[in-house]
Protein backbone atom coordinates (compact mmCIF):
# COMPACT_ATOMS: atom_id res chain seq x y z
CA UNK A 1 0.00 0.00 0.00
CA UNK A 2 0.89 4.03 -0.35
CA UNK A 3 2.95 4.98 2.24
CA UNK A 4 3.54 1.47 3.79
CA UNK A 5 7.43 1.65 1.69
CA UNK A 6 9.02 -1.51 3.75
CA UNK A 7 5.64 -3.53 3.00
CA UNK A 8 6.97 -6.79 0.53
CA UNK A 9 5.91 -6.29 -3.37
CA UNK A 10 4.48 -9.59 -4.13
CA UNK A 11 4.77 -10.48 -8.02
CA UNK A 12 3.06 -13.39 -9.67
CA UNK A 13 4.98 -14.30 -12.75
CA UNK A 14 3.02 -16.29 -15.22
CA UNK A 15 5.39 -17.61 -18.53
CA UNK A 16 3.47 -19.00 -22.01
CA UNK A 17 4.45 -22.78 -21.83
CA UNK A 18 7.35 -22.88 -24.22
CA UNK A 19 11.06 -22.91 -23.73
CA UNK A 20 12.02 -19.09 -25.10
CA UNK A 21 9.32 -17.53 -22.74
CA UNK A 22 9.65 -19.88 -19.19
CA UNK A 23 13.79 -19.46 -19.66
CA UNK A 24 13.56 -16.08 -19.28
CA UNK A 25 10.63 -15.77 -16.92
CA UNK A 26 12.41 -17.99 -14.43
CA UNK A 27 15.67 -15.74 -14.93
CA UNK A 28 13.59 -12.50 -14.46
CA UNK A 29 11.99 -13.90 -11.03
CA UNK A 30 15.20 -14.90 -9.85
CA UNK A 31 16.23 -11.27 -10.71
CA UNK A 32 13.27 -9.63 -8.66
CA UNK A 33 13.66 -11.88 -6.00
CA UNK A 34 17.26 -10.94 -5.62
CA UNK A 35 15.80 -7.47 -4.91
CA UNK A 36 13.61 -7.66 -2.18
CA UNK A 37 10.78 -8.95 -4.11
CA UNK A 38 8.35 -12.00 -3.24
CA UNK A 39 7.93 -13.46 -6.61
CA UNK A 40 5.91 -16.88 -7.63
CA UNK A 41 5.70 -18.56 -10.75
CA UNK A 42 2.75 -19.73 -12.62
CA UNK A 43 3.05 -22.99 -14.06
CA UNK A 44 1.18 -26.07 -15.39
CA UNK A 45 1.99 -29.71 -13.61
CA UNK A 46 4.10 -31.18 -16.23
CA UNK A 47 6.52 -27.89 -16.93
CA UNK A 48 7.01 -27.28 -13.21
CA UNK A 49 9.61 -30.26 -12.98
CA UNK A 50 11.63 -28.29 -15.23
CA UNK A 51 11.78 -25.54 -12.71
CA UNK A 52 12.73 -27.48 -9.94
CA UNK A 53 16.51 -28.05 -9.86
CA UNK A 54 17.14 -23.83 -10.28
CA UNK A 55 14.71 -23.20 -7.85
CA UNK A 56 16.29 -25.46 -5.45
CA UNK A 57 19.67 -23.66 -6.07
CA UNK A 58 18.34 -20.47 -5.79
CA UNK A 59 16.74 -21.22 -2.31
CA UNK A 60 20.27 -22.82 -1.34
CA UNK A 61 21.61 -19.28 -2.24
CA UNK A 62 19.07 -17.03 0.24
CA UNK A 63 16.71 -15.81 -2.91
CA UNK A 64 12.72 -18.25 -2.64
CA UNK A 65 10.77 -18.21 -5.69
CA UNK A 66 7.18 -19.77 -4.92
CA UNK A 67 5.55 -22.01 -7.71
CA UNK A 68 1.98 -22.58 -7.73
CA UNK A 69 0.85 -25.14 -10.23
CA UNK A 70 -2.26 -25.26 -12.57
CA UNK A 71 -4.10 -27.55 -14.86
CA UNK A 72 -3.69 -27.29 -18.16
CA UNK A 73 -6.76 -28.15 -20.24
CA UNK A 74 -5.14 -30.66 -22.76
CA UNK A 75 -8.49 -32.69 -23.60
CA UNK A 76 -10.46 -29.94 -22.99
CA UNK A 77 -8.88 -28.08 -26.10
CA UNK A 78 -8.42 -31.25 -28.13
CA UNK A 79 -4.58 -31.41 -27.69
CA UNK A 80 -2.70 -34.93 -27.99
CA UNK A 81 -1.61 -36.52 -23.85
CA UNK A 82 0.71 -34.60 -22.72
CA UNK A 83 1.17 -31.60 -24.86
CA UNK A 84 1.78 -28.71 -22.01
CA UNK A 85 4.99 -26.86 -23.76
CA UNK A 86 4.14 -24.89 -27.07
CA UNK A 87 7.75 -26.97 -28.77
CA UNK A 88 5.35 -30.65 -28.26
CA UNK A 89 2.55 -28.42 -30.85
CA UNK A 90 4.54 -29.65 -34.40
CA UNK A 91 1.54 -28.54 -36.96
CA UNK A 92 0.19 -25.04 -37.33
CA UNK A 93 -3.83 -26.86 -36.21
CA UNK A 94 -2.07 -28.74 -32.90
CA UNK A 95 0.03 -24.93 -32.07
CA UNK A 96 -3.84 -23.25 -33.14
CA UNK A 97 -5.59 -25.65 -30.09
CA UNK A 98 -2.58 -24.74 -28.36
CA UNK A 99 -3.55 -20.66 -28.27
CA UNK A 100 -6.79 -22.37 -27.39
CA UNK A 101 -6.15 -23.89 -24.05
CA UNK A 102 -4.49 -20.60 -22.82
CA UNK A 103 -7.29 -19.26 -23.48
CA UNK A 104 -8.90 -21.52 -20.81
CA UNK A 105 -6.70 -21.00 -18.19
CA UNK A 106 -8.05 -17.44 -17.15
CA UNK A 107 -10.45 -19.06 -14.13
CA UNK A 108 -7.82 -20.60 -12.19
CA UNK A 109 -5.33 -17.70 -12.52
CA UNK A 110 -8.54 -15.68 -10.97
CA UNK A 111 -8.86 -17.81 -7.94
CA UNK A 112 -5.02 -17.66 -7.31
CA UNK A 113 -5.34 -13.66 -7.46
CA UNK A 114 -8.20 -14.03 -5.29
CA UNK A 115 -6.60 -16.71 -2.58
CA UNK A 116 -3.17 -14.98 -2.99
CA UNK A 117 -3.69 -11.34 -3.62
CA UNK A 118 -0.64 -10.54 -5.11
CA UNK A 119 0.85 -6.52 -5.76
CA UNK A 120 1.59 -7.14 -9.51
CA UNK A 121 0.74 -9.95 -12.21
CA UNK A 122 3.59 -9.64 -14.61
CA UNK A 123 1.83 -11.94 -17.90
CA UNK A 124 2.96 -13.37 -21.01
CA UNK A 125 2.02 -11.59 -24.11
CA UNK A 126 0.06 -14.39 -25.42
CA UNK A 127 -2.30 -14.03 -22.64
CA UNK A 128 -4.67 -11.46 -24.11
CA UNK A 129 -7.12 -11.41 -20.92
CA UNK A 130 -4.32 -11.03 -17.87
CA UNK A 131 -4.47 -7.19 -18.63
CA UNK A 132 -8.34 -7.25 -17.56
CA UNK A 133 -8.06 -10.13 -14.93
CA UNK A 134 -5.78 -7.87 -13.34
CA UNK A 135 -7.69 -5.23 -13.27
CA UNK A 136 -10.45 -7.17 -11.91
CA UNK A 137 -8.57 -7.52 -9.07
CA UNK A 138 -7.22 -4.33 -9.07
CA UNK A 139 -3.74 -4.62 -9.52
CA UNK A 140 -1.48 -3.92 -12.51
CA UNK A 141 -0.32 -6.18 -15.23
CA UNK A 142 3.21 -6.25 -16.86
CA UNK A 143 3.72 -7.70 -20.30
CA UNK A 144 6.48 -9.82 -21.21
CA UNK A 145 6.98 -10.33 -24.60
CA UNK A 146 10.34 -12.23 -24.80
CA UNK A 147 11.67 -10.52 -27.64
CA UNK A 148 13.62 -7.23 -27.88
CA UNK A 149 12.89 -3.36 -28.50
CA UNK A 150 13.95 -3.50 -32.31
CA UNK A 151 11.54 -6.32 -33.34
CA UNK A 152 8.35 -4.28 -31.43
CA UNK A 153 9.18 -1.30 -32.93
CA UNK A 154 9.20 -2.70 -36.48
CA UNK A 155 5.87 -4.81 -35.89
CA UNK A 156 4.14 -1.73 -34.85
CA UNK A 157 5.49 0.32 -37.69
CA UNK A 158 4.43 -2.19 -40.16
CA UNK A 159 0.76 -2.82 -38.95
CA UNK A 160 0.33 1.40 -38.63
CA UNK A 161 1.54 2.14 -42.21
CA UNK A 162 1.38 -1.38 -44.34
CA UNK A 163 4.41 -0.86 -46.62
CA UNK A 164 4.13 -4.81 -47.40
CA UNK A 165 0.93 -3.46 -49.61
CA UNK A 166 2.74 -1.49 -52.08
CA UNK A 167 5.28 -3.35 -53.42
CA UNK A 168 4.53 -5.54 -56.61
CA UNK A 169 6.02 -8.93 -55.38
CA UNK A 170 6.74 -10.86 -52.69
CA UNK A 171 10.28 -10.81 -52.92
CA UNK A 172 10.61 -6.69 -53.80
CA UNK A 173 12.07 -5.00 -51.08
CA UNK A 174 10.66 -1.77 -49.10
CA UNK A 175 11.52 0.01 -45.96
CA UNK A 176 10.16 -0.46 -42.22
CA UNK A 177 8.97 3.79 -41.93
CA UNK A 178 9.26 5.93 -38.95
CA UNK A 179 12.37 3.43 -37.68
CA UNK A 180 15.62 5.22 -36.49
CA UNK A 181 17.30 3.26 -39.74
CA UNK A 182 16.44 2.52 -42.70
CA UNK A 183 15.49 -1.29 -42.64
CA UNK A 184 14.86 -3.26 -45.64
CA UNK A 185 12.35 -6.60 -45.77
CA UNK A 186 9.92 -8.33 -48.27
CA UNK A 187 6.72 -9.18 -47.55
CA UNK A 188 7.82 -12.72 -47.53
CA UNK A 189 9.66 -12.70 -44.46
CA UNK A 190 6.79 -11.04 -42.64
CA UNK A 191 4.86 -13.51 -40.14
CA UNK A 192 1.40 -14.71 -41.35
CA UNK A 193 -0.51 -12.95 -38.71
CA UNK A 194 1.08 -9.43 -39.83
CA UNK A 195 -0.30 -9.73 -43.52
CA UNK A 196 -3.38 -11.70 -42.99
CA UNK A 197 -6.72 -8.92 -42.75
CA UNK A 198 -6.76 -8.92 -39.06
CA UNK A 199 -10.34 -10.53 -38.52
CA UNK A 200 -10.04 -13.04 -41.32
CA UNK A 201 -7.70 -15.62 -39.42
CA UNK A 202 -7.86 -17.02 -35.44
CA UNK A 203 -4.21 -16.38 -35.48
CA UNK A 204 -4.97 -12.73 -36.73
CA UNK A 205 -7.68 -11.76 -34.29
CA UNK A 206 -5.49 -13.34 -31.44
CA UNK A 207 -2.51 -11.47 -32.06
CA UNK A 208 -4.60 -8.07 -32.41
CA UNK A 209 -6.24 -9.12 -29.08
CA UNK A 210 -2.39 -9.55 -27.44
CA UNK A 211 -1.95 -5.93 -29.05
CA UNK A 212 -5.33 -4.44 -27.58
CA UNK A 213 -4.24 -6.16 -23.90
CA UNK A 214 -0.37 -4.52 -23.82
CA UNK A 215 -1.68 -1.18 -25.15
CA UNK A 216 -4.22 -1.10 -21.90
CA UNK A 217 -1.36 -2.55 -19.35
CA UNK A 218 0.76 -1.04 -16.79
CA UNK A 219 4.30 -1.58 -18.90
CA UNK A 220 6.23 -3.97 -20.74
CA UNK A 221 9.32 -5.83 -19.34
CA UNK A 222 11.83 -6.34 -22.03
CA UNK A 223 15.00 -8.69 -21.86
CA UNK A 224 17.26 -6.41 -23.64
CA UNK A 225 20.06 -4.03 -22.35
CA UNK A 226 20.16 -0.07 -23.60
CA UNK A 227 23.40 -0.11 -25.07
CA UNK A 228 22.38 -2.74 -27.87
CA UNK A 229 19.46 -0.89 -28.95
CA UNK A 230 19.21 2.34 -27.37
CA UNK A 231 17.65 4.00 -30.67
CA UNK A 232 14.90 1.94 -30.11
CA UNK A 233 14.24 1.68 -26.76
CA UNK A 234 14.03 5.67 -27.11
CA UNK A 235 11.46 5.15 -29.83
CA UNK A 236 9.48 2.74 -28.23
CA UNK A 237 9.11 4.70 -25.04
CA UNK A 238 8.86 8.12 -26.50
CA UNK A 239 7.17 7.71 -30.34
CA UNK A 240 5.05 4.51 -29.06
CA UNK A 241 4.45 5.74 -25.33
CA UNK A 242 4.75 2.97 -23.68
CA UNK A 243 6.21 2.55 -20.14
CA UNK A 244 9.11 -0.18 -20.52
CA UNK A 245 12.09 -1.47 -18.50
CA UNK A 246 15.00 -3.04 -19.85
CA UNK A 247 16.73 -5.89 -17.34
CA UNK A 248 18.85 -8.34 -19.68
CA UNK A 249 20.60 -9.76 -20.64
CA UNK A 250 18.80 -12.36 -18.65
CA UNK A 251 20.87 -15.38 -18.87
CA UNK A 252 24.18 -13.04 -17.87
CA UNK A 253 22.20 -12.96 -14.31
CA UNK A 254 23.14 -16.82 -13.58
CA UNK A 255 26.56 -17.03 -12.38
CA UNK A 256 26.14 -20.69 -11.31
CA UNK A 257 27.37 -23.48 -13.73
CA UNK A 258 24.37 -26.07 -12.85
CA UNK A 259 22.19 -23.04 -13.52
CA UNK A 260 23.87 -22.09 -17.18
CA UNK A 261 23.92 -25.82 -17.85
CA UNK A 262 20.41 -26.60 -16.92
CA UNK A 263 18.42 -23.98 -18.52
CA UNK A 264 14.37 -25.17 -20.05
CA UNK A 265 15.72 -28.75 -19.85
CA UNK A 266 18.21 -31.46 -18.68
CA UNK A 267 21.24 -31.09 -21.67
CA UNK A 268 21.27 -34.82 -23.33
CA UNK A 269 25.25 -34.42 -23.70
CA UNK A 270 26.99 -36.57 -20.56
CA UNK A 271 25.82 -33.92 -18.02
CA UNK A 272 27.61 -31.18 -20.19
CA UNK A 273 30.97 -32.27 -19.16
CA UNK A 274 32.06 -33.73 -22.64
CA UNK A 275 31.51 -31.22 -24.82
CA UNK A 276 33.04 -28.54 -22.89
CA UNK A 277 36.47 -30.78 -22.35
CA UNK A 278 36.23 -31.37 -25.69
CA UNK A 279 35.58 -27.57 -26.56
CA UNK A 280 38.77 -27.00 -23.96
CA UNK A 281 41.49 -28.65 -26.52
CA UNK A 282 40.16 -26.56 -29.43
CA UNK A 283 41.85 -23.12 -29.91
CA UNK A 284 39.98 -19.99 -29.19
CA UNK A 285 37.22 -18.64 -31.60
CA UNK A 286 38.00 -21.58 -33.52
CA UNK A 287 34.32 -23.69 -33.39
CA UNK A 288 31.51 -22.69 -34.71
CA UNK A 289 27.92 -23.51 -32.83
CA UNK A 290 24.92 -24.09 -34.66
CA UNK A 291 21.59 -24.31 -33.37
CA UNK A 292 18.16 -23.44 -34.11
CA UNK A 293 16.04 -23.24 -30.24
CA UNK A 294 13.18 -25.42 -29.09
CA UNK A 295 10.63 -24.86 -31.96
CA UNK A 296 12.14 -24.85 -35.28
CA UNK A 297 11.69 -28.54 -37.15
CA UNK A 298 13.98 -28.50 -40.52
CA UNK A 299 13.19 -31.76 -42.23
CA UNK A 300 16.09 -34.55 -43.45
CA UNK A 301 16.92 -32.62 -46.45
CA UNK A 302 17.59 -29.79 -44.54
CA UNK A 303 19.92 -31.29 -41.96
CA UNK A 304 21.52 -33.26 -45.13
CA UNK A 305 22.33 -30.01 -46.97
CA UNK A 306 23.23 -28.27 -43.69
CA UNK A 307 25.95 -31.45 -42.48
CA UNK A 308 27.16 -31.07 -46.64
CA UNK A 309 27.70 -27.12 -45.98
CA UNK A 310 29.49 -27.64 -42.61
CA UNK A 311 32.08 -30.40 -44.13
CA UNK A 312 32.50 -28.21 -47.09
CA UNK A 313 33.51 -25.14 -44.55
CA UNK A 314 36.48 -27.01 -43.07
CA UNK A 315 35.45 -25.30 -39.70
CA UNK A 316 35.10 -27.08 -36.52
CA UNK A 317 31.48 -27.15 -34.94
CA UNK A 318 28.82 -28.17 -32.87
CA UNK A 319 25.80 -28.76 -34.11
CA UNK A 320 22.30 -29.22 -32.34
CA UNK A 321 19.95 -31.54 -33.85
CA UNK A 322 16.55 -31.74 -32.37
CA UNK A 323 15.43 -34.82 -34.58
CA UNK A 324 15.98 -38.07 -32.58
CA UNK A 325 17.68 -41.21 -33.78
CA UNK A 326 15.35 -43.47 -35.60
CA UNK A 327 16.09 -46.67 -34.15
CA UNK A 328 20.01 -46.10 -34.51
CA UNK A 329 19.54 -45.02 -37.73
CA UNK A 330 20.28 -41.53 -39.78
CA UNK A 331 19.09 -41.49 -43.17
CA UNK A 332 20.04 -38.00 -43.84
CA UNK A 333 23.67 -37.80 -42.39
CA UNK A 334 25.47 -38.45 -45.14
CA UNK A 335 27.64 -42.08 -45.49
CA UNK A 336 30.62 -41.80 -43.52
CA UNK A 337 30.54 -38.21 -41.67
CA UNK A 338 30.54 -38.87 -38.47
CA UNK A 339 33.94 -40.49 -38.76
CA UNK A 340 35.02 -38.02 -40.90
CA UNK A 341 34.46 -35.13 -38.74
CA UNK A 342 35.75 -37.13 -35.60
CA UNK A 343 37.98 -34.43 -33.50
CA UNK A 344 36.54 -31.92 -35.73
CA UNK A 345 32.55 -32.11 -35.20
CA UNK A 346 30.48 -32.79 -32.64
CA UNK A 347 26.58 -33.43 -33.21
CA UNK A 348 24.24 -33.18 -29.84
CA UNK A 349 20.81 -34.74 -30.36
CA UNK A 350 18.05 -32.79 -28.27
CA UNK A 351 19.04 -30.48 -25.98
CA UNK A 352 22.54 -28.54 -25.61
CA UNK A 353 24.11 -26.41 -22.93
CA UNK A 354 23.72 -23.53 -25.04
CA UNK A 355 25.10 -20.64 -22.55
CA UNK A 356 28.06 -22.54 -21.35
CA UNK A 357 29.04 -23.31 -25.40
CA UNK A 358 28.26 -20.01 -26.18
CA UNK A 359 30.38 -18.37 -23.30
CA UNK A 360 33.57 -20.90 -23.96
CA UNK A 361 36.36 -19.36 -25.70
CA UNK A 362 36.90 -21.85 -28.24
CA UNK A 363 33.75 -20.96 -29.96
CA UNK A 364 34.01 -17.89 -32.06
CA UNK A 365 30.23 -18.14 -34.41
CA UNK A 366 27.03 -18.65 -34.01
CA UNK A 367 24.70 -20.09 -36.67
CA UNK A 368 21.47 -19.30 -35.17
CA UNK A 369 17.50 -18.99 -36.24
CA UNK A 370 17.46 -15.57 -34.59
CA UNK A 371 15.04 -16.54 -31.73
CA UNK A 372 15.53 -13.65 -29.26
CA UNK A 373 17.24 -15.69 -26.22
CA UNK A 374 19.68 -17.16 -28.75
CA UNK A 375 20.91 -13.38 -30.21
CA UNK A 376 21.16 -12.18 -26.70
CA UNK A 377 23.23 -14.98 -25.68
CA UNK A 378 25.31 -14.26 -28.49
CA UNK A 379 25.78 -10.92 -27.88
CA UNK A 380 26.79 -11.63 -24.46
CA UNK A 381 28.88 -14.42 -25.19
CA UNK A 382 30.59 -11.95 -27.80
CA UNK A 383 30.12 -13.86 -30.30
CA UNK A 384 29.69 -12.82 -34.57
CA UNK A 385 26.58 -14.75 -36.35
CA UNK A 386 25.33 -16.48 -39.51
CA UNK A 387 21.40 -16.19 -38.75
CA UNK A 388 19.09 -18.16 -40.28
CA UNK A 389 15.97 -17.06 -39.21
CA UNK A 390 12.67 -19.46 -39.51
CA UNK A 391 9.34 -18.17 -38.13
CA UNK A 392 7.74 -15.75 -35.58
CA UNK A 393 9.95 -11.94 -35.22
CA UNK A 394 13.10 -14.07 -36.44
CA UNK A 395 13.14 -11.76 -39.45
CA UNK A 396 13.22 -8.47 -37.39
CA UNK A 397 15.88 -9.84 -35.14
CA UNK A 398 18.06 -10.78 -38.37
CA UNK A 399 17.66 -7.44 -39.59
CA UNK A 400 19.27 -6.06 -35.97
CA UNK A 401 22.25 -8.04 -35.77
CA UNK A 402 23.02 -7.73 -39.77
CA UNK A 403 22.08 -3.97 -40.76
CA UNK A 404 22.60 -2.37 -37.04
CA UNK A 405 24.99 -3.67 -35.30
CA UNK A 406 26.73 -5.35 -37.83
CA UNK A 407 27.51 -8.44 -35.64
CA UNK A 408 26.66 -10.99 -38.47
CA UNK A 409 25.02 -12.03 -42.06
CA UNK A 410 22.98 -13.60 -43.42
CA UNK A 411 22.58 -17.23 -44.33
CA UNK A 412 20.36 -16.12 -47.11
CA UNK A 413 16.50 -17.83 -45.98
CA UNK A 414 14.55 -15.32 -47.49
CA UNK A 415 10.99 -16.71 -46.70
CA UNK A 416 9.01 -16.67 -43.40
CA UNK A 417 7.93 -20.77 -43.10
CA UNK A 418 6.63 -21.55 -39.61
CA UNK A 419 8.18 -24.56 -37.86
CA UNK A 420 10.07 -26.01 -41.18
CA UNK A 421 11.96 -22.46 -42.40
CA UNK A 422 12.68 -21.79 -45.72
CA UNK A 423 15.28 -24.08 -47.55
CA UNK A 424 18.96 -22.88 -47.76
CA UNK A 425 21.50 -24.98 -49.51
CA UNK A 426 25.01 -26.23 -48.94
CA UNK A 427 27.41 -23.82 -50.91
CA UNK A 428 25.33 -20.68 -48.42
CA UNK A 429 25.95 -22.78 -45.48
CA UNK A 430 29.23 -23.44 -46.77
CA UNK A 431 29.89 -19.63 -47.47
CA UNK A 432 28.25 -18.48 -44.19
CA UNK A 433 30.30 -20.12 -42.42
CA UNK A 434 33.64 -19.78 -43.57
CA UNK A 435 33.03 -16.08 -43.96
CA UNK A 436 31.92 -15.72 -40.20
CA UNK A 437 34.83 -17.90 -38.91
CA UNK A 438 37.51 -16.57 -41.12
CA UNK A 439 38.93 -13.37 -42.76
CA UNK A 440 39.33 -9.54 -42.10
CA UNK A 441 35.09 -9.01 -42.36
CA UNK A 442 35.06 -12.30 -39.93
CA UNK A 443 37.69 -10.29 -37.02
CA UNK A 444 35.95 -6.76 -37.66
CA UNK A 445 32.68 -8.43 -36.53
CA UNK A 446 33.90 -10.43 -33.69
CA UNK A 447 35.71 -7.14 -32.75
CA UNK A 448 32.14 -5.52 -32.69
CA UNK A 449 30.45 -8.75 -30.74
CA UNK A 450 33.19 -8.40 -28.39
CA UNK A 451 32.40 -4.81 -27.35
CA UNK A 452 28.74 -5.52 -27.07
CA UNK A 453 29.47 -8.40 -24.63
CA UNK A 454 31.34 -6.42 -22.57
CA UNK A 455 28.84 -4.23 -22.74
CA UNK A 456 26.38 -6.67 -21.55
CA UNK A 457 27.87 -7.41 -18.84
CA UNK A 458 28.49 -4.11 -17.44
CA UNK A 459 24.69 -3.72 -18.45
CA UNK A 460 24.01 -6.03 -15.34
CA UNK A 461 26.10 -5.21 -12.61
CA UNK A 462 25.20 -3.01 -10.26
CA UNK A 463 24.88 0.46 -11.48
CA UNK A 464 24.59 -0.72 -15.11
CA UNK A 465 21.74 0.45 -17.06
CA UNK A 466 19.58 -2.93 -16.80
CA UNK A 467 20.29 -2.64 -12.85
CA UNK A 468 19.33 1.19 -12.28
CA UNK A 469 16.38 0.18 -15.00
CA UNK A 470 15.31 -2.85 -13.11
CA UNK A 471 15.60 -0.32 -9.71
CA UNK A 472 13.60 1.86 -11.35
CA UNK A 473 10.62 -0.45 -12.41
CA UNK A 474 10.27 -1.52 -8.78
CA UNK A 475 10.11 1.90 -7.42
CA UNK A 476 7.20 2.68 -10.19
CA UNK A 477 5.52 -0.14 -8.90
CA UNK A 478 5.55 0.73 -5.25
CA UNK A 479 4.86 4.40 -5.91
CA UNK A 480 1.57 3.31 -7.30
CA UNK A 481 0.90 1.75 -4.22
CA UNK A 482 1.94 -1.93 -5.11
N1 LIG B 1 18.28 -23.71 -25.72
C1 LIG B 1 19.18 -24.50 -25.04
N2 LIG B 1 19.58 -25.66 -25.64
C2 LIG B 1 19.14 -26.06 -26.85
C3 LIG B 1 18.22 -25.22 -27.55
C4 LIG B 1 17.81 -24.07 -26.95
O1 LIG B 1 19.61 -24.17 -23.93
O2 LIG B 1 19.55 -27.11 -27.34
C5 LIG B 1 17.79 -22.48 -25.07
C6 LIG B 1 18.51 -21.25 -25.60
O3 LIG B 1 19.69 -21.02 -24.86
C7 LIG B 1 17.46 -20.17 -25.40
C8 LIG B 1 16.14 -20.91 -25.57
O4 LIG B 1 16.43 -22.29 -25.38
O5 LIG B 1 17.54 -19.65 -24.09
C9 LIG B 1 15.53 -20.75 -26.95
O6 LIG B 1 14.94 -19.50 -27.04
P1 LIG B 1 14.98 -18.65 -28.39
O7 LIG B 1 14.25 -17.38 -28.12
O8 LIG B 1 16.37 -18.49 -28.86
O9 LIG B 1 14.25 -19.52 -29.46
P2 LIG B 1 12.86 -20.35 -29.50
O10 LIG B 1 13.15 -21.69 -28.95
O11 LIG B 1 11.87 -19.57 -28.67
O12 LIG B 1 12.52 -20.38 -30.96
Amino acid sequence: MAGNENRQLHMFFFPFMAQGHMIPTIDMAKLFASRGIKATIITTALNAPLLAKTIQRSKNLGVEIGVLVIKFPTIEAGLPEGCESFHMASSHGVQQKFFKATTMLEPQIEQLLQEHAPDCLLADIFFPWATDTATKYGIPRLVFHGTGFFALCALECLRLSEPYKNVSSDSEPFSIPNLPNDIKLTREQLPDYLKENVESTEFAKFFKRCRESEARSYGVVVNSFYELEQDYVDHYRKVMGRKAWHIGPLSVCNKDTEDKAQRGKESSIDEHGYCLKWLDTKKPHSVVYICFGSIADFNESQLTEIAMGLEASRQQFIWVVKKEKNHGEEEWLPEGFEKRMEGKGLIIRGWAPQVLILDHEAVGGFVTHCGWNSILEGVAAGVSMVTWPVSAEQFFNEKLVTQVLKIGLSVGALRWVSLEGDSVNKDAIEKAVSRIMVGGEAGEMRNRAKVLGELARRAVEEGGSSVLDLNAGIEDLKSIGC
